[in-house]
């Protein structure tokens, strides 16, 4: 079988010694030393001016958003994971969704202003697939406006641009560290901002808002990373360098072996950008000799199995349908993306021979057939 991503995982004997600390020091959870250095590996090697970890990424959105109180409305893309939105429920806020960019399949800034109403308090972007939103036109709106910006950049892991993190962006950025996305500590999340203060008061809502041992200033939440997860990430990060260079090359193959294919479309490279080669997405379009979901179907027959991000749009499941933004008069984009995009599978351990087999699947889906 071969999945669309897969966690890599270091050889076991090289997380034997981080066990071992742990159970020398008996320091499982609440801030410990694997969990500092991590937070400061990471505000290095993102080059970014602070980083609070997290348990996962839902719980990082969840208290990016506390953390700057946000209320009443916020505006945010329908093509995204469904946590993307859920956290705007969970935190009694009201999702306003915009159609995308048909480029870098981001929130269209074009269509921002038309959805501010006088509750709007914040924006809520997504970097998909770690495609850069465009942040400029994103924070001009938002200066305008009076808005916050918290970008959720779950799939933006190690992305730059201009040679400078796309995470400095905005007024609060959110990653995840699922085993599924990039960078992985099993479970994690994390939030990154730019000065101590903002980092403090994270910190102490993902600790149940204690300010010390005897004052709560907030009702925080239990968002804390523990040591076995923080420690993972240490290992992890010892070899990133390798496995964004082994993504890099498997995107370059997809991309010569697709990219003049009739019917199916690659997103474009962005210039200026150093990418995580998060996802594979292809479009299937009018064109190529099947449909999307014949396609999908062809190519799960065939145990590879190769996912729709994101369709069904958030816009789309019953939670979010009766919203007026909801409607897909109002999500041209979207919606049509949605029903033509596959991500091919995409990971580091994968064999040449394995995304050489996708490739000829993709290339001739009747011959197999
Ligand atoms: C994975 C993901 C999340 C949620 O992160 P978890 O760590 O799984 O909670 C949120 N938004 C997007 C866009 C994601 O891909």
């Amino acid at each position: 079988m071969i999945n669309v991503t897969q966690p890599y995982l270091p050889p076991l004997e090289e997380f034997q010694p981080y066990l071992e600390e742990i159970w020398k020091n008996k320091w499982v959870t609440n801030n410990g030393p694997f969990h500092h250095q991590l937070e400061a590996a990471l505000t290095e090697y993102l080059g970014v001016p602070h980083i609070s970890l997290l348990a996962n990424g839902t719980l990082a959105l969840l208290t990016a958003l506390q953390t700057l109180r946000i209320s009443g409305e916020v505006i945010t893309t329908p093509y995204s994971f469904v946590a993307t939105s859920h956290a705007l429920i969970w935190n009694t806020l009201k999702p306003v969704f915009v159609d995308i960019d048909p480029l870098t399949l981001n929130i269209n800034p074009d269509k921002i202003e038309a959805a501010i109403t006088p509750q709007t308090t914040a924006i809520l972007p997504v970097h998909c697939y770690g495609t850069p939103c465009d942040s400029r036109r994103i924070g001009e709106i938002a200066d305008a406006h009076g808005l916050k910006v918290i970008y959720d950049a779950a799939h933006a892991f190690a992305v730059r641009q201009h040679g400078k993190s796309i995470l400095r962006h905005g007024d609060l950025s959110v990653l995840s560290f699922h085993a599924t996305k990039v960078f992985n500590t099993f479970e994690g999340g994390a939030i990154v901002c730019g000065d101590a203060k903002s980092k403090k008061r994270i910190d102490s809502l993902k600790n149940f808002g204690f300010a010390n041992e005897v004052t709560v200033t907030a009702p925080g939440i239990n968002g804390k990373m523990s040591e076995i997860n923080a420690a993972f990430g240490l290992l992890q990060l010892k070899h990133i360098a390798a496995a964004l260079a082994r993504r890099q090359q498997i995107d370059a193959r997809y991309r010569a072996a697709l990219g003049d294919l009739p019917g199916l479309a690659c997103l474009p490279q962005m210039p200026d950008t150093t990418s995580n080669y998060s996802y594979f997405p292809v479009l299937i379009k009018t064109g190529y000799p099947l449909t999307r979901d014949q396609l999908y179907q062809h190519l799960r027959a065939q145990d590879i199995m190769v996912r729709r991000y994101f369709y069904p749009l958030i816009s789309e499941f019953s939670v979010y349908k009766g919203l007026a933004s909801a409607a897909r008069s109002n999500l041209p984009v979207a919606t049509q993306v949605s029903r033509e995009v596959l991500c091919l599978p995409l990971h580091p351990t994968l064999t040449d021979d394995e995304v050489d087999l996708v490739i000829d699947l993709v290339r001739s889906p009747k011959k197999a057939a």
